[in-house]
C-alpha cells in the first residue's frame, strides 16, 4: 500500500489474487524464490502522456492518456484502451494486473496491458470524438505494435474508435498490420469479436450451471449495463431459454416483466451503438416497461445475475438481496463489478461464482483470434470463431474446477481462476530469469 498510495482498485485486485495464490506458492516450493509475485504487481511499463485536441467550437482540450504494460512473459501486451472520465492510474493498473491472470487462461500467448484516457465520449460529436482518437493514437503509436503491444476496445471504445485509431496507426507508421483488434471487418476485424465478451459470459455460466444439473431454460436473468458486453450476454442469454428483464447504464435501469426478447434487443442496440442515447429511452417505445432512476438492478428477483457495467457496481448488501431473492448463479462480465463483501456473501451462501478474470476472458480470447487471423491473412467463418469460443471457455471453466475444487463438490471459482492463471506466467517468468 505504501509503494502505491490512492490506488485503491489496484490494491483491491492485488489482494484478491494474493489471497488465493500466496497459500499455493506456499505449497509449492518452486514458485517460492526470484521474488515472482512482487515483480508481478509491478508493471513492467507505464506511460502517462497529453492528450491535445480542438473541439467543434475550437476550443483546445487537454486530457491524460495511459498505457500500462503489465506483464510480457507469455507474450505481446494485450489489453483493451478505455475512454472514461473516470480514469486513472489506480484504475487501469488494476485492470491491466487483472488482464494478465485472463489472459493466461485463454491458453493464448498473450501477455497483459490495458489504457485509456479520462476523456468522456458522452455528448462529443463523431468529429470531436475521431479527434481525440487520432490525438490519442499520435502519442500511443511510438509505445505499441503487432509483437508489442496489441490494444483493443473497453468501456467508451467500440468499433468507432477503433476505427479511428487504426486509421491515424496506420497513417503515422505507413503499415497495415494486426495492431489493434475489434477492428472492422472489411479491415482485419474478426467475426464474433462484437459478441464475444457477452457469448462467453454467458458460456460460462452454462457451465457452471451444467455442473448442478441446470441450464438457462426458463430462467430469469438480471444483466446490468447496456454496453457492448451487456448486450450480448443478454443476447446469448435469450437464445439459451433465458429471459433477461434488466437492462442499465450510469443513470439507472428498465425492468422489463415480458422479457428484453431479440426485437427489442435491437431496440437497444440501435439507441446505444447509433443514437448513442440513454437506457431511459427504452420506456418510450416499450411503455409497460418501468425505468427506475439512480438505482442499480440487483433489487429485482432473478435465478441468474449478470454484471456486465463497471467495477465495483454491485455491493454486499446487494449480494445479500439476490442471494434472499434465490439467485443461484452470478457470471461477472464486467471486471471486477463485485465488491470483496459481495463476493465473501456468495461465496459464504455457495452459490455459483465467476469472477471476471475467467467468465468474461470470451473477448479477449477472441481478440486474440483476430490476431492469428491477422498473422495468417485470412479471416474465419462465424461458427469457426464461435466454436473456439465455446471451447475456449469450456477449457477455462476447467482449469477454474481443476484449481479451485474443495472436494466436496463446490467449486471456488475465484482460487480457481487465480491459481490456473498464475501457473502458467510465473512458469514463464522462472524459465526467462530475472528479468
Ligand atoms: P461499454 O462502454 O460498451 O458499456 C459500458 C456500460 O456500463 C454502459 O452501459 C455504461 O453506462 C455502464 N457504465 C460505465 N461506467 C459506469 C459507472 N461508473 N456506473 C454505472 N454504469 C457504468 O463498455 P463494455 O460493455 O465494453 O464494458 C463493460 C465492462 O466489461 C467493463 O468492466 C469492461 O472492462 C468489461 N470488459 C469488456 C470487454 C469487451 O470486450 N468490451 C472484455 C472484458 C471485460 P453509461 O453509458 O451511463 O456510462
Amino acid at each position: 500500500a505504501t509503494r502505491n498510495p490512492n490506488e485503491p482498485e489496484f490494491l483491491q485486485a492485488v489482494k484478491e489474487v494474493a489471497e488465493t495464490v500466496i497459500p499455493f506458492i506456499e505449497e509449492n516450493k518452486k514458485y517460492q524464490n526470484k521474488m515472482l509475485l512482487e515483480r508481478m504487481v509491478e508493471a513492467e511499463r507505464v506511460v502517462m502522456f497529453r492528450v491535445s485536441w480542438m473541439d467543434d467550437a475550437g476550443n483546445t482540450k487537454v486530457n491524460r492518456g495511459y498505457r500500462i504494460q503489465m506483464n510480457s512473459a507469455i507474450g505481446p501486451y494485450k489489453g483493451g484502451i478505455r475512454f472514461h472520465p473516470s480514469v486513472n492510474l489506480s484504475i487501469l493498473k488494476f485492470l491491466a494486473f487483472e488482464q494478465t491472470f485472463k489472459n493466461s487462461l485463454t491458453t493464448l500467448p498473450m501477455g497483459g496491458g490495458k489504457g485509456g484516457a479520462d476523456f468522456d465520449p458522452k455528448g462529443k460529436s463523431d468529429n470531436e470524438i475521431m479527434k481525440f482518437c487520432q490525438a490519442f493514437m499520435t502519442e500511443l503509436s511510438k509505445h505499441i505494435g503487432d509483437n508489442t503491444d496489441v490494444p483493443a476496445g473497453d468501456i467508451g471504445v467500440g468499433g468507432r474508435e477503433v476505427g479511428y485509431m487504426f486509421g491515424q496507426y496506420k497513417r503515422l507508421r505507413n503499415e497495415f498490420t494486426g495492431v489493434l483488434t475489434g477492428k472492422g471487418i472489411s479491415f482485419g476485424g474478426s467475426l464474433i469479436r462484437p459478441e464475444a465478451t457477452g457469448y462467453g459470459d454467458v458460456y460460462f455460466a452454462q457451465s457452471m450451471l451444467q455442473t448442478k444439473g441446470q441450464s438457462f431454460e426458463g430462467k430469469t436473468v438480471v444483466v446490468s449495463g447496456s454496453g457492448n458486453v451487456a448486450q450480448y450476454a443478454a443476447e446469448k442469454a435469450t437464445q439459451l431459454g433465458g429471459k433477461v428483464v434488466t437492462l442499465s447504464d450510469s443513470a439507472g435501469y428498465i425492468y422489463d416483466a415480458d422479457g428484453i426478447d431479440a426485437e427489442k434487443l435491437a431496440y437497444v442496440m440501435q439507441l446505444k451503438n447509433v443514437d448513442y442515447a440513454r437506457i431511459s429511452e427504452y420506456t418510450k417505445k416499450y411503455p409497460s416497461a418501468k425505468y427506475v432512476a439512480g438505482k442499480r438492478p440487483w433489487e429485482v428477483k432473478c435465478d441468474i445475475a449478470l454484471p456486465c457495467a463497471t467495477q465495483n457496481e454491485l455491493d454486499g448488501e446487494e449480494a445479500k438481496l439476490l442471494v434472499a431473492n434465490g439467485c443461484i448463479c452470478v457470471a461477472e462480465g464486467a471486471n471486477m463489478p463485485s465488491t470483496p463483501e459481495a463476493v465473501e456473501v456468495f461465496q459464504k451462501a455457495k452459490i455459483l461464482f465467476a469472477p471476471g478474470k475467467a467468465s468474461n476472458a470470451g473477448g479477449v480470447a477472441t481478440s486474440g483470434l483476430e490476431m492469428s487471423q491477422n498473422s495468417l491473412r485470412l479471416s474465419w467463418t462465424s461458427e469457426e470463431v464461435d466454436e473456439r469460443l465455446k471451447r475456449i471457455m469450456l477449457d477455462i471453466h476447467t482449469s477454474c474446477v481443476k484449481y479451485g475444487s474443495d472436494g466436496t463438490g463446490y467449486v471456488d471459482y475465484v482460487k480457481g481462476a487465480n491459481i490456473a492463471g498464475f501457473v502458467k506466467v510465473a512458469d514463464a517468468m522462472l524459465a526467462q530469469g530475472v528479468v
